[in-house]
């Protein structure tokens, strides 16, 4: 008798099929395994897999913006996978073999592509050129992290169809009144990134403040910051208004500040890539979320 089915990974991540962006969940089997799909609730899919679980119990967190998490447990011989989502979104499936075999589920990313299409969103990577802003105790710029984040936040932006507006190019330091210039009329919302410093190098976390002129604006911001400490797990210095924002008028603007740049293990999050994507796909997914519960 051959040895059981087991299965042993599970990962998501982001891709792309043609123009379409996916959310994909692939289970690694040690072989070919029958699978059903259901959905007791719309937005949850339910994978139940004929094989034995020999992998870390989860849960996974995704939240991506379409998939929340999956948890997972057996039952009855087989092996249960549940996956909650953010939207009503049905998984097309496809299995590629090979060792491992791969179960994929891909969910359309389309609900976030639907809101952002044709949108512009202007996004300002703080300081710039010979202007370096604070400094991390290891010598990170604050200038470097925010276009950093900032480019992450255009990358996604871009995939998602919406029409991005850089206030400063890598190498330039335009004036507060030269970014607002480059300001398009119709622009969506205003991403400004910087990194928060003190002296007291204790302080460490993350806020985001915002243009207190749109009232709607203060609740945005909580949302915002709630998903990026969620995510990167750093601690929330809150939310506050901004005096300079003010000049954006009734435009939804923030000002993130991911960490405390003068912290070194705040600083040492900035060295890692994934902390990038990872603040920038939160902010994006929190923005979506807060004006579609609004609307
Ligand atoms: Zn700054």
């Amino acid at each position: 008798m051959p040895p059981r089915t087991r299965l042993t990974n599970l990962y998501s991540k982001i891709n792309y099929q043609g123009e379409e962006q996916f959310s994909t969940v692939t289970i690694e089997a040690t072989a070919p395994a029958p699978v059903e799909v259901s959905y007791p609730e719309p937005t949850l899919c339910q994978v139940t897999v004929r094989a034995a679980l020999t992998m870390y119990p989860g849960p996974l967190y995704v939240q991506d913006g379409i998939i929340r998490e999956v948890t997972l447990y057996t039952a009855q011989e087989q092996a249960v996978f549940n996956i909650n989502l953010d939207e009503a979104v049905q998984a097309g499936i496809a299995c590629i073999e090979g060792i491992p075999y791969r179960i994929c589920l891909n969910f359309t990313r389309r609900p976030l592509q639907d809101f952002y299409q044709d949108r512009v969103v202007v996004i300002d990577p703080g300081h710039g050129g010979s202007d370096p802003g604070h400094r991390g105790p290891v010598n990170l710029l604050e200038r470097d992290m925010a276009w950093k984040t900032a480019g992450e936040l255009a990358k996604i932006l871009k995939g998602l169809k919406a029409r991005v507006v850089m206030t400063r190019r890598q190498e330039e330091n335009p004036s507060w009144q030269e970014r607002l210039a480059r300001v398009p009329p119709g622009a969506f919302c205003f991403l400004s990134v910087h990194e928060y410093g003190s002296p007291d190098t204790t302080r460490r976390g993350t806020a985001v403040l915002y243009n207190p002129a749109r009232p709607g604006n203060k609740g945005l911001a909580a949302a915002v910051l709630e998903r990026i400490v969620t995510r990167v797990k750093t601690p929330a210095r809150g939310t506050a208004a901004d005096a300079e924002l003010v000049q954006l008028g009734q435009l939804p603007a923030l000002r993130i500040e991911p960490v405390t740049i003068t912290n070194w293990v705040d600083e040492g999050l900035l060295r890692n890539p994934y902390f990038h994507q990872k603040t920038a796909l939160a902010t994006v997914v929190a923005i979506k979320q807060y004006f579609c519960q609004r609307s």
